[in-house]
């Protein structure tokens, strides 16, 4: 079985989908049965009809319609006529003569908090079970520190705690390092420097009205998101590349991410794959990100590491067209992104590579020196036909889905419904 939804433990200890194939009794199997058709539900973001998903999970009819009335009772899901957002004249398909619902999110069903952190600005959304997102806070840093910025967010997630009662099933984190037992170990502020992020959001130890927070390193959850809502969606082996002020992110494999003993694989930015002996912020030399990147970019226009990076790396893409000295330096660090990738291609055999952040934005605007570089690092074997690069259509989204698929992670297991509170006992 997982173990408990503890404060602070970083989530990739906790193995997700553990709980299945576990079942013994007839009262686990049918928690198993819940779980594994809520979970359904969720990865089917509310578009699979009942009978849909009944052979998708191999179950009898009977059963489907028990455990979907099990899971309406308890206000886990609403059967609706059709899809949300799917125009009336377009109903779902019959199945012997008779409709099927589509089982859906509960307007009173559980929400996922997440929490978008970066260096100079941080957002909060709440997800429903199936995916539906509702931005509820983007502020810009106005906060002198990052623990500043910190304490605003965790008063923003008292506020909506409070707005959302016990509908709340967790607090998903994304933040701009790597993460190592909860903390920020290399994170982009330095008063973050081994900060433990749910302690400083303001859960407690033993205090269970704060529940679950977990956090992840932003580029791995933007490549758990791909993996589960975007580009990435069934793909078996897939390589996904986030690139703001560095270059991290992350190898899944069927979908689940690859992160190493301690959380902290996927800093692909701190590999020496362009060649350079430059020294790193990060300890290291010749790193990929001192290339490629908003450092890659920054560097290459002589300008300094220095502050809003994000913002003047992207508009140095902006003037690419007009400025020489800009259009140049995208060229240098399109082929440098392009190089990195052939090489970890090369590495890793993934079926397709997918990019967000600046990565993205920067195979838009100069797709051929990206193709350059890649094909001159890929081996020859591979050139026929390389991995597709795809860009995220998560957009600004990405980290923060990955966030709430940690919580649905932890949520859609049979101990984690087990915490639901039946109707009767909800206060709000
Ligand atoms: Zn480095």
């Amino acid at each position: 079985m997982a173990e408990p939804a503890g404060r602070g433990r970083a989530w990739h200890d906790r193995s997700v989908r553990k709980d299945e194939g576990a079942a013994t009794t007839s009262a686990e199997l049918r928690a198993h049965n819940l779980a594994r058709l809520l979970r359904a539900v969720h990865d089917g973001g509310g578009r699979l009809t009942r009978a849909e998903l009944t052979r998708q999970l191999s179950l009898a009819r009977g059963t489907a319609t028990v455990l979907v009335r099990d899971l309406a009772g308890r206000q886990l899901i609403e059967e609706l006529s059709s899809p949300v957002g799917v125009p009336d004249g377009l109903k779902v398909p019959r199945t012997r003569g008779r409709p099927t619902g589509v089982p859906s999110a509960h307007p009173r069903g559980p929400v996922a908090l997440a929490v978008d952190l970066r260096d100079d600005s941080f957002t909060v959304a709440a997800f429903e079970l199936t995916g539906r997102c509702t931005v509820l806070d983007r502020q810009e840093r106005e906060a002198v520190s990052g623990t500043g910025m910190l304490a605003e967010v965790a008063a923003k997630l008292q506020v909506h705690r409070r707005e959302f009662g016990d509908r709340v099933v967790g607090v998903g984190v994304a933040v701009p390092s790597p993460v190592s037992a909860g903390q920020m170990v290399q994170p982009t502020l330095p008063d973050w420097q081994d900060l433990d992020v749910a302690a400083a959001l303001g859960a407690a130890p033993g205090d269970a009205d704060e529940g679950l927070v977990l956090v992840g390193n932003d580029a791995t959850l933007a490549g758990l998101a791909e993996a589960r809502r975007g580009v990435l969606r069934g793909v078996s082996v897939a390589l996904h590349l986030h690139v703001a002020t560095g270059i991290g992110g992350v190898l899944l494999a069927a979908g689940q991410p690859v992160t190493g003993a301690r959380g902290s694989a996927g800093e692909f930015g701190h590999m020496p794959l362009t060649g350079g002996t430059d020294p790193c912020r990060c300890g290291s030399v010749g790193c990929w990100e001192l290339d490629a990147g908003a450092r890659g970019l920054l560097r290459a226009v002589g300008q300094p590491e220095e502050g809003d990076r994000m913002v003047r790396a992207e508009q140095v893409i902006a003037a690419a067209a007009t400025d020489p000295g800009c259009g140049q330096a995208l060229e240098r660090a399109a082929e440098a992104l392009g190089r990195g990738i052939g090489a970890l291609v090369n590495a890793q055999d993934p079926e397709a590579v997918g990019l967000s952040g600046l990565a993205a934005e920067v195979y838009e605007a100069a797709p051929a020196a990206v193709q350059v570089g890649y094909l001159a690092t890929l081996m020859r074997f591979r050139r026929a036909a390389p991995p597709a690069l795809l860009s995220s259509t998560l957009g600004d989204l990405g980290a923060l889905t990955g966030a709430s698929e940690l919580v649905f992670d932890a949520f859609l297991t049979p101990r984690g419904l087990g915490g639901w509170p039946a109707p009767e006992e909800k206060t709000a």
